[in-house]
């Protein structure tokens, strides 16, 4: 089932002469929706079929792409196992409460040791603690994720001139480049401060996906409010506006920069008349439990 595509409206759009449109990923699946979903599809098919029973990554205390593998663990029988920044007595959280209901069983290490964990030494230690098991990347990004991600290009059957989705690692924009083609204008926003190399980092995943390198797409990196996870007032209101003019909740870490990044780009005429422009919702509401205090 695809998920939903929504006209939204606004006097700013109006004034402007764009029509704007949201993909909803984050109404794409029941118990583990948004992107990550996207990225463990075919992750969760290769695991099966090499006969892998355990699923074992990495995140932070508050990661979505914990929260999704261990909602996947749950849902297609897998045991989960979470290498978690940081140390235990610092982060009971509701994302880890969550993830240990469903069965995730979490390690804690310290931010050190987190830097090492695509050192090969590092990985082999894991394997000797726990045995076999399916190795997903930090945030899930690899080239099986790229083409899960392509799926969500491939959904959309109206015209348009832009696809818009916010960036963490780029796994998903990388999806999207290999989707498209070349045929529209792709534009991600960094929700981190400072990646100089994300753009390296989404060619090589492209190139590896499909043999090819694009030139229709771009990182804006002008609207990641302090870094990741940073959530300032003029941001908290936005998606508060957002929340009260559409009725559709962002997420603090990715798509309410994003909405508040194409906002202001419209405001200021970056989009030619009539263009037509679709930014994907990816998901990431249990990325609140991480701004409690706020809400
Ligand atoms: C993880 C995540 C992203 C970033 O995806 P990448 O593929 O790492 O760029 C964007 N939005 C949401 C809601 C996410 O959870």
């Amino acid at each position: 089932m695809n998920s939903p595509l929504q006209q939204l409206f606004d006097p700013l759009f109006e004034e402007k002469k764009v029509q704007f449109w949201l993909k909803r990923e984050d109404l794409n699946h029941p118990t583990l929706p948004g992107n990550k979903w996207r990225k463990l599809k075919y992750n969760l098919q290769a695991a099966k079929s090499a006969g892998k029973e355990t699923l074992l990554t990495f995140g932070g205390a508050y990661s979505n792409h914990i929260a999704a593998v261990a909602a996947a663990g749950a849902a297609f029988g897998f045991a989960t196992i979470g290498i978690i920044r940081g140390e235990e007595a610092a982060i009971q959280n509701k994302t880890l409460m969550q993830a240990v209901e469903q069965g995730m069983q979490l390690h804690f290490i310290s931010r050190a040791s987190y830097r090492e964990k695509e050192n090969s030494d590092f990985i082999d230690q894991l394997y000797t603690t726990f045995g076999d098991f399916y190795l997903l990347p930090e945030g899930g990004t690899n080239d099986l994720a790229v083409k899960g991600c392509e799926e969500i290009a491939n959904e959309i059957t109206i015209d348009y001139d832009y696809l818009c989705c916010s960036c963490g690692t780029g796994g998903t924009l990388a999806g999207l480049i290999t989707a498209d083609q070349g045929h529209h204008q792709l534009l991600g926003f960094s929700a981190l401060k400072g990646i100089q190399d994300m753009e390296d980092k989404i060619s090589a995943l492209v190139m590896t996906r499909s043999g090819k390198q694009f030139t229709n797409w771009s990182v804006n990196h002008q609207y990641h409010f302090g870094g990741y996870a940073k959530l300032p007032p003029e941001l908290f209101d936005f998606i508060e506006t957002f929340l009260l003019k559409n009725n559709i909740l962002l997420d603090p870490v990715y798509t309410g920069k994003m909405l508040f990044g194409l906002n202001d780009l419209i405001r200021m005429d970056y989009f030619e008349r009539g263009s037509i422009i679709i930014a994907i919702h990816t998901g990431g509401l249990q990325g609140w439990n991480g701004f409690e205090h706020m809400i």
